[in-house]
C-alpha cells in the first residue's frame, strides 16, 4: 500500500540519517552538519505528514442492495435471470463502494489486481445465492462480480483483499436482513404502495441505521423501491450512519414495492 511504503521508506531514511549523525559526533564539522541534518529531518517529517494527510484512501463504504423485482420491471433496463436459475425472492447485493465524505468516490484503483474467481472459490455458492446478476445476457455472475471488484473493490485494498471484500459484503447481507425488516413492519413485495417514511423506519428499526432509498420507475412510470444504501466505516467493520447520501434516484413520498 503506497502510504505504508512511503512511511516505511521515510522512517528508514530518518534512522539512517540519525546513525550517520552519531558517527559524526566527534568531528569538527559537527556544528554545520547538525543544522543541515536537522533541516533534512524536519523536511522528511513534513513530507510524511503530507502523505498521510493528502492521500487518504476513502472515508466510508456504501453497502448497496437491489430489489430484483424493480430491476426487472424497470422501464430502462431489461433483465435476464442468471444461468444458474431465477434468484430467490430477496434483496440481492449490488456492491460495497468506497466513498468520500464530499459525495465523490474513487474508482478502478488497481488494474494490476484483476478479479480472480479462484481466490473466492469457497464463496461461490453463497455469491450465486446472495449476489446474483440480473443483467442481459444471462451470466453466472463472474462479469458482475469482476466489475464490482475492479471498479470499487480495488479502491479498498488498504482494508480488504479479494476474499475479504466479498466475504465481508456477503456477511453484511446476512446482518442487515432487509426483507425481514420490511415484512416485520407489514411491508411486503406485493405490488402495493407504501410510504417512503414507513419503509425507512422499518429498515432503521431492523438494522439500527438510517438507509438511503433509491427509486426507479416501472414501465407505467410508477416510482418504486429499487436500491437500499447503508454505510460502513472505512475500516470495513461496523455499520454507521451515512455521512452523506447519494445524489439522484429520488423517490416520491409513496412508492411501490413490486413482486419478483
Ligand atoms: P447510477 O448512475 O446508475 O446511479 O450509478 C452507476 C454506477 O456508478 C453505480 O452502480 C456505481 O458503480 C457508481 N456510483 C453511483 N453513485 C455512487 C456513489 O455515490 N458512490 C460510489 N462509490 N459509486 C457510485
Ligand atoms: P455499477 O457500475 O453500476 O456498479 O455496475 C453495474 C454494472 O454491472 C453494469 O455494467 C451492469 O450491466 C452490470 N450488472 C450485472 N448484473 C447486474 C445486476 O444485477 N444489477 C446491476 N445494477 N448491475 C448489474
Amino acid at each position: 500500500m503506497p502510504i505504508k511504503i512511503a512511511l516505511i521508506n521515510a522512517g528508514s531514511i530518518i534512522l539512517k540519517l540519525f546513525k550517520v549523525q552519531n558517527q559524526l559526533e566527534n568531528s569538527e564539522k559537527k556544528r554545520s552538519m547538525e543544522s543541515k541534518f536537522s533541516f533534512l529531518i524536519n523536511l522528511l517529517v513534513l513530507q510524511c505528514l503530507a502523505v498521510v494527510c493528502v492521500s487518504q484512501d476513502f472515508d466510508f463504504f456504501y453497502f448497496v442492495q437491489q430489489w430484483p423485482g424493480s430491476y426487472c420491471d424497470s422501464a430502462k433496463s431489461s433483465c435476464c435471470y442468471p444461468t444458474t436459475g431465477k434468484p430467490a425472492v430477496d434483496f440481492g447485493i449490488h456492491g460495497l463502494w468506497p466513498n468520500y465524505n464530499d459525495g465523490s468516490y474513487p474508482q478502478n484503483c488497481d488494474s494490476g489486481n484483476p478479479f480472480d474467481e479462484s481466490k473466492i472459490s469457497d464463496l461461490i455458492g453463497n455469491m450465486r445465492k446472495n449476489w446474483p446478476t440480473l443483467a442481459c445476457p444471462s451470466g453466472s455472475g463472474e462479469t458482475f462480480w469482476s466489475h464490482e471488484w475492479e471498479k470499487h473493490g480495488t479502491c479498498s485494498e488498504s482494508v480488504f483483499d479479494q476474499h475479504n471484500y466479498f466475504e465481508t459484503t456477503l456477511g453484511l447481507k446476512q446482518q442487515t436482513k432487509l426483507l425481514q425488516a420490511l415484512k416485520t413492519a407489514g411491508i411486503n413485495p406485493d405490488g402495493s404502495t407504501y410510504s417512503l417514511e414507513n419503509i425507512k423506519d422499518a429498515i432503521k428499526e431492523g438494522t439500527g441505521h438510517t438507509p438511503w432509498i433509491e427509486c426507479n420507475r416501472d414501465s407505467s412510470g410508477n416510482s418504486q423501491l429499487y436500491q437500499v444504501y447503508l454505510c460502513l466505516d472505512n475500516s470495513g467493520s461496523i455499520l454507521i450512519e451515512c455521512p452523506v447520501f447519494p445524489r439522484g434516484g429520488k423517490c416520491g413520498p409513496e412508492i411501490e414495492f413490486p413482486s419478483f
